[in-house]
């Protein structure tokens, strides 16, 4: 007789609002096409729930998952370590086990540089970053330990952007500094990546602007744009007309999703599988 087995590997994402986060769709694709008996479930989880959320995590012997807004920060105090870059990040949203050991690791950064290195090495790079938040500060960190040369921040609210300069200047060697303003930006020539890591764009906001003058991109710049939802952004697609390399949201969220499900699992994903279920969900 068949050896029945209901039980599968249950891994999830932490969060709060939750419900839009379409990490689920990309990963348990992932899981089908491996041939594994894993779930990943999407599940709220408010601010003054997170230690009871962490401690259930390990209860029910989660396998791994990942943290969202806004419990990035908050989680560290719960785990029981850290790998270096997420000590330098100050942020994690990828929770896996390490020797009977929860730790936490930040995808975020990974996730980008690994999308941005199949059109361009990020090393000895001048790169822009639009923002300063959690995105932001993780693409900060990775792109300087990937040798980025030179790092300039541009962020509406200088006290943000200050702590990112701060990290960047103390915790990389790479040359950072900050613009802090309102007004459009122009990127100077010379700039070999531009990022943006703000938020603007998202839906249902997308015909927000990115402030930023794209009359000042050039064809030999890379831009790259995090927001997922819609992959293709207003910021995009005036990139895409100035004839930059452009690399969309899905690129960071399929990249991301790589590194985390490789930790949980140790199988190395197929990740057009992970990306055409996004593309499926935002087509539909
Ligand atoms: P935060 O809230 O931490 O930071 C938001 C940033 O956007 C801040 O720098 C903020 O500036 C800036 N910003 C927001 N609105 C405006 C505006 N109107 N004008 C100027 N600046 C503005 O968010 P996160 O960093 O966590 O996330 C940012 C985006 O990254 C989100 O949209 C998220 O979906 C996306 N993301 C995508 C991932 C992917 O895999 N593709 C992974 C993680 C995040 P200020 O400091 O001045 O307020």
């Amino acid at each position: 007789m068949r050896e029945l087995n209901f039980k599968q590997q249950l891994t999830g994402v932490f969060g709060q609002p939750v419900a839009e986060n379409p990490t689920q769709a990309m990963i348990e694709a992932a899981y089908r096409h491996h041939g594994l008996e894993w779930r990943y479930l999407t599940i709220e989880v408010a601010p003054k729930d997170l230690a009871d959320a962490v401690r259930g995590f390990r209860a029910m012997g989660f396998a791994g998952g990942n943290l969202t807004i806004p419990h990035k920060v908050a989680a560290i105090e719960h785990l029981d370590g850290l790998t270096d870059a997420t000590k330098k990040i100050e942020a994690v949203n990828c929770l896996f086990w390490r020797d009977g050991k929860l730790f936490g690791e930040n995808t975020d950064g990974k996730g980008f540089v690994s999308s941005l290195r199949e059109v361009a090495d990020p090393a000895g790079k001048r790169v822009v970053i639009l923002g300063a938040g959690g995105a932001a500060r993780a693409i900060g960190v990775e792109l300087a330990l990937a040798g980025a040369s030179e790092i300039t921040i541009v962020n509406r609210d200088p006290q943000r952007g200050g702590e990112l300069l701060k990290i960047l200047t103390e915790r990389t060697t790479a040359r950072s500094r900050l613009v802090a303003r309102q007004g459009d930006y122009r990127v100077p020539e010379g700039t070999d990546v531009v990022v943006n890591a703000t938020s603007i764009g998202l839906f249902p906001d997308v015909e927000a602007r990115v402030p930023l003058d794209v009359g000042t991109l050039t064809s030999n710049m890379v831009v790259a744009d995090v927001i997922p939802n819609p992959p293709t952004t207003r910021f995009v697609r005036e990139s895409r007309a100035k004839g930059c390399t452009v690399i969309d949201g899905l690129g960071m969220l399929v990249s991301q999703g790589v590194f985390g499900f490789k930790l949980w699992t140790g199988v190395e994903p197929e990740p057009h599988v992970m990306r055409q279920a996004l593309e499926d969900v935002f087509a539909a």
